[in-house]
C-alpha cells in the first residue's frame, strides 16, 4: 500500500496538499515536524506534516516530499488545535496561522542559486549590457543569488535576464534550502592538551620570559582558571589580561592555548533580585477574589483603576503558578512600550522571563521556541505582543492579557486576523488553563460578558498608596478664544498649570492624537490643499524635516512654498500634530527640556527606551506624545497631564469612537499622580459637555458602559451583535464598484436587511488602491458557523467570476 502525507504550506490557499511518501517516512513522520516539499513548477517550500495516510488523492498525482526536516515534532498537538481554532473562526487558511506563528528562521525557503558554467568566452555581441553585468559578476564569486543579481543590476525584477542567460547556456539553476537559522557561537579558550602536565608548564614559562606579553596572557588564563571552572572566552581573556587578541591569535598558533566553539543563547536573561512586595490589604482582598472565582470561572476580569497596583497581584498569581511547574503567558498590547514592565518583571523571576518581541531577530525567537519545546527546562513566563500566543506551549496554568481593551490586540494585517484577547482565552481553555483580564478601562464587550457572568469580575477602585485620582479640568476653548485666552493651542489655565508643575519640580505630559507639525496645508487664496498622488487624503507638514508627508502610504515630497493651484504664497496649515505642540512648548517655557514620543520620534529599535529612561530620569520636564503616551507606562514624577484636543478623538467615525476616547483619556489621565501626590489632568475641548467628557471627569467607567450599550443595542453593533467586515480593493475604481455591488447583492440574498454598504471608508484609497466596504451584522441568536459557511460559498463564487479575480477580498472577523 502506497502513504500520503498531508501537510500545511505557508500559503492562503484553503486546502489540504498532499504529497506521496515512502514505507520508512510514513513511519518516522510525526504530526508537527517540518518536510520540505515541490510546489508549483521549481519552486521548494516547507511544509508541516499534517496527516499520514492512505487514500490516494483522486484529482492529481502527488509529488513526493524532497526530505524530512525535523528528527522531532517542532509544533505540538495543541498548537494545532489552536491554530485550526484560529483558521475557522477568523476565516483563513491554516497556512496563514502557520506564518504568523512560526518564525521566518524556521520556514525554510527555496532561494534560486546561480553557478556559471564552463563554456567558451564568446564574442562581445553575445550579450545584452544586463547579461554582460552578471556573467562579469560571475568571473569573481562562484555563485550569486537573485537577490544579488537585483543588487548588480539595481532593480527587482532580474528574472527574465537570468531565463536569458540560462538559455543562452551561460548559467545554471539550483534550488537550495538552506537553515536561515545561525545559532550565535562564542570563541573560548582552554591550554592545549600537552601543557597540563605541570613540568611541561614550567618549561613553557621560561620560554616565555621572552615573550612578556603573551607570558602574562597566560597567567592571567591561569588565574581565571583557577577561580573559576566556567569556560573562557577569548573576549573576557582579552579584557582581564589588557591584551589583544592577536597576542592570544599568536599563543594558539604555537600549539599552546587551543580556541573552540560554544553556542549561546542570544536572549541573554537578567540576574534575579531577591525583591518580593507585600500586597496592600485592598490588593490582597482582590487576589483571593480571583483566586476564589477561578474555582468557577475560566476567564475573571480585573477591573482596576490606573495605579491600583494590577502588576503586583499578576506577580503573586504567575508565582504560584511557576511554583506548581506550570507555564503563564503575559500579553501585552505592544512589548517596545513595556521595557519597563519586562524589568519589573525580571527582578522577581530573573532568566524564568523569556520575552517574545517581535523586534527580535528571527534568531532570537527560534531560540525561545526551542526553550519552550524543551519539556526538561524549568517552565518559563512568557512575555510578548499577540503572535506570543502562537507559541507551543505545552503546560500552561495561567495567561494574563494586560490592558485588554486596547485595540492593538487585534491583527489588522495580514491574515490572521486574531484577537489576541480572544484567541488567548480559547489556547488557555484548550490548556485547561485560567485567563486574567486586567485592564482600568475595560473593553464594553469584556465588560459586557462580565456583567452577563460568562466571565468573573473583580473590582479594585483605589489607587496604591490610597493616592486620589487626579482632578480632572476641563477647559473649553470656544470660550478662550473668545476672550483671546489663548497662546497657540495653550490655554491661559494650561500655561498656569505646566508652570507651576514645573516650579515644584515636577514633570508634565501632553498629549495630542495626532503626530507632524500640522494635518492640512492651505491656500488662503483658492482653498487648494496638496494632497498624495496615491491616497484620498491630504499630506501632513513636517516642519522639522521641512516636508509634507503622507500617513498612509509614507510618500513625502519637500515643503512647498506657494499654491500648487493658484501659485500665490498663501499658504497657511489647519490643525495641529505632536511637532506643533513641542515647537509652541519650547517657545512658552524656553527654560524647560522637552521630549516628544511618537512615530516619528521612536523609530530607531532602542529609540523608545532612550525616551522612556530620559523621562525617567528627570532630564526631560515636558513629554509631548501620540497615544503612545497611554499604554501603561508608570512614570514617578509626573504631577500634570494635558490634553490638548478631545474633540478629534470624539468626533472619528466609528461605533467605537466614544468607548475608545473614553479608554484613551481615561489611561493618560492615569499618568498623572501615580506615587504620593495627587495629579492633574487639563483637557481642552469645544464641547465641555460632552457625555463622554464628563464620564471621564467624573472617573464614572460604569455610566459610560450603560450608555454605550444602549447605542449598541440600538444600532446593533458589538458586543449585542456581532460583526464581519469585508473589504474589497483594485486600483481601478469601476471594478472595486462593479464587485463590491456584486457581493453586497450575494450577501444580501442570505443576510437581508444586516448587511451595510457597499460603502467608501472616509479615506477610500491607499496606495493606488480603491477601497470598498461591505459590513455583516449577525444577529445573537444566528448560528456563527453556518454564517461563515454562506460567506465562504459566496466568496467562492464570487472568485469564480473572472473579472472579479483580481479584486482583493478581506475578511475581519470581529472587526475592531
Ligand atoms: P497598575 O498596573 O494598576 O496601573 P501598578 O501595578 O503599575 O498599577 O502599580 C502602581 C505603582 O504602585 C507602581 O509604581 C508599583 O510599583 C506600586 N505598587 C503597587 N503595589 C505595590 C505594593 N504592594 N508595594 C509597593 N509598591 C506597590
Ligand atoms: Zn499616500
Amino acid at each position: 500500500m502506497a502513504y500520503f502525507l498531508d501537510v500545511i504550506l505557508p500559503i492562503p490557499l484553503k486546502k489540504a496538499f498532499t504529497y506521496h511518501i515512502t514505507d520508512a517516512e510514513a513511519t518516522f513522520i510525526k504530526r508537527g515536524m517540518r518536510v520540505a516539499v515541490p510546489f508549483g513548477k521549481n519552486k521548494i517550500y516547507t511544509a508541516l506534516a499534517q496527516k499520514v495516510h492512505q487514500s490516494e488523492p483522486l484529482a492529481y498525482e502527488p509529488k513526493t516530499i524532497h526530505q524530512i526536516l525535523d528528527e522531532e515534532p517542532i509544533v505540538t498537538e495543541s498548537q494545532l488545535h489552536h491554530w485550526q481554532w484560529i483558521s475557522e473562526y477568523y476565516m483563513c487558511s491554516l497556512g496563514e496561522v502557520m506564518r504568523a506563528a512560526m518564525p521566518n528562521a524556521f520556514i525554510l525557503e527555496s532561494e534560486t542559486i546561480l553557478t556559471k558554467r564552463d563554456t567558451q568566452y564568446p564574442d562581445d555581441n553575445f550579450f545584452t549590457d544586463d547579461e554582460f553585468l552578471i556573467y562579469e559578476a560571475l568571473q569573481h564569486q562562484s555563485t550569486l543569488k537573485i537577490d544579488d543579481v537585483s543588487a548588480i543590476l539595481d532593480r527587482k525584477r532580474v528574472l527574465p535576464v537570468i531565463h536569458g542567460l540560462v538559455e543562452k547556456g551561460i548559467l545554471n539553476l539550483q534550488e537550495e534550502l538552506y537553515e536561515k537559522y545561525q545559532p550565535k557561537l562564542v570563541r573560548y579558550i582552554k591550554l592545549a592538551e600537552g601543557y597540563t602536565d605541570e613540568k611541561n608548564l614550567e618549561a613553557l614559562l621560561e620560554e616565555l620570559n621572552r615573550a612578556p606579553k603573551q607570558r602574562q596572557v597566560l597567567l592571567t588564563y591561569f588565574t581565571m582558571h583557577s577561580t573559576s571552572k566556567k569556560p573562557i572566552s577569548v573576549s573576557e581573556l582579552s579584557k582581564r589580561s589588557q591584551s589583544s587578541s592577536q597576542i592570544i591569535k599568536a599563543l594558539v598558533d604555537k600549539g599552546i592555548l587551543e580556541d573552540y566553539h560554544l553556542q549561546v543563547d542570544r536572549v541573554i536573561p537578567k540576574e534575579k533580585q531577591d525583591k518580593s512586595v507585600v500586597l496592600s490589604k485592598e490588593q490582597v482582598t482582590a487576589l483571593k477574589g480571583i483566586e476564589h472565582q477561578f474555582q468557577q470561572k475560566d476567564v475573571v476580569l480585573l477591573h482596576g483603576v490606573t495605579s491600583s497596583g494590577k502588576t503586583e497581584i499578576y506577580v503573586k498569581l504567575i508565582e504560584k503558578q511557576l511554583g506548581l511547574n506550570k507555564q503563564v503567558l503575559y500579553l501585552l498590547p505592544e512589548i517596545a512600550l513595556t521595557t519597563q514592565l519586562v524589568q519589573r518583571l525580571q527582578t522577581y523571576f530573573g532568566d524564568r522571563v523569556a520575552v517574545f518581541h517581535s523586534r527580535y531577530s528571527s534568531n532570537e525567537r527560534v531560540e525561545v521556541w526551542r526553550h519552550l519545546l524543551d519539556t526538561s527546562t524549568p517552565s518559563k513566563i512568557v512575555i510578548g505582543a499577540r503572535s506570543a500566543l502562537l507559541l507551543p506551549f505545552f503546560n500552561l496554568g495561567l495567561v494574563i492579557v494586560d490592558e485588554e481593551h486596547e485595540q492593538s490586540y487585534k491583527q489588522f494585517d495580514p491574515a490572521p486576523r486574531y484577537h489576541a484577547r480572544d484567541a488567548a482565552i480559547v489556547l488557555s481553555n484548550i490548556h485547561n488553563s485560567k485567563s486574567l483580564l486586567g485592564s482600568a478601562t475595560p473593553s464594553i464587550e469584556t465588560y459586557y460578558n462580565a456583567q452577563q457572568n460568562k466571565y468573573g469580575l473583580i473590582e479594585l477602585k483605589t489607587r496604591y498608596n490610597n493616592v486620589l485620582l487626579p482632578d480632572i479640568e476641563l477647559v473649553d476653548l470656544a470660550d478662550k478664544y473668545k476672550r483671546k485666552h489663548m497662546k497657540g493651542h495653550f490655554s491661559d489655565r494650561l500655561i498656569e498649570e505646566v508652570s507651576e508643575t514645573l516650579q515644584e519640580g515636577h514633570q508634565v505630559i501632553l498629549f495630542q492624537n495626532r503626530r507632524g507639525f500640522s494635518p492640512i496645508v492651505e491656500c488662503t487664496t483658492c482653498g487648494h490643499s496638496p494632497q498624495c498622488p496615491n491616497c484620498d487624503v491630504s499630506l501632513t507638514y513636517h516642519q522639522y524635516r521641512d516636508q509634507l508627508r503622507c500617513h498612509y502610504c509614507g510618500y513625502n515630497t519637500v515643503m512647498i512654498k506657494s499654491c500648487e493651484a493658484c501659485g500665490n504664497a498663501t499658504l497657511d496649515t489647519k490643525g495641529f500634530g505632536t511637532e506643533q505642540i513641542e515647537e509652541e512648548v519650547k517657545q512658552l517655557f524656553p527654560k524647560s527640556n522637552v521630549a516628544r514620543m511618537d512615530l516619528d520620534t521612536t523609530r530607531g529599535k532602542f529609540a523608545f527606551e532612550k525616551i522612556i529612561h530620559s523621562f525617567e530620569n528627570r532630564e526631560v520636564d515636558i513629554l509631548v506624545g501620540t497615544q503612545m503616551l497611554t499604554k501603561g507606562l508608570d512614570f514617578r514624577h509626573v504631577k500634570l497631564v494635558g490634553i490638548m484636543n478631545a474633540d478629534n478623538l470624539l468626533n472619528f467615525p466609528d461605533f467605537r469612537a466614544h468607548e475608545r476616547s473614553y479608554q484613551l483619556m481615561a489611561q493618560v489621565s492615569g499618568r498623572a499622580g501615580r506615587t504620593d501626590i495627587r495629579g492633574k489632568v487639563l483637557i481642552q475641548t469645544y464641547n465641555p459637555h460632552h457625555n463622554i467628557l464628563q464620564q471621564v471627569s467624573t472617573n464614572s467607567y460604569e455610566e459610560m458602559y450603560v450608555e454605550q450599550l444602549n447605542e449598541r443595542y440600538s444600532y446593533k453593533y458589538p458586543p449585542i451583535f456581532r460583526i464581519i467586515k469585508v473589504t474589497l480593493k483594485h486600483k481601478d475604481y469601476n471594478r472595486v464598484n462593479q464587485a463590491a455591488e456584486w457581493y453586497c447583492k450575494s450577501l444580501r440574498q442570505v443576510f437581508g436587511a444586516y448587511v451595510l454598504g457597499p460603502e467608501f471608508p472616509p479615506v477610500s484609497r491607499i496606495r493606488n488602491q480603491f477601497i470598498k466596504n461591505i459590513l455583516l451584522k449577525i444577529p445573537p441568536n444566528q448560528n456563527l458557523k453556518r454564517t461563515k459557511e454562506a460567506i465562504t460559498k459566496i466568496d467562492n463564487s464570487f472568485n469564480a467570476v473572472k473579472d472579479f479575480r483580481p479584486v482583493r477580498v478581506i475578511l475581519n472577523v470581529d472587526n475592531y
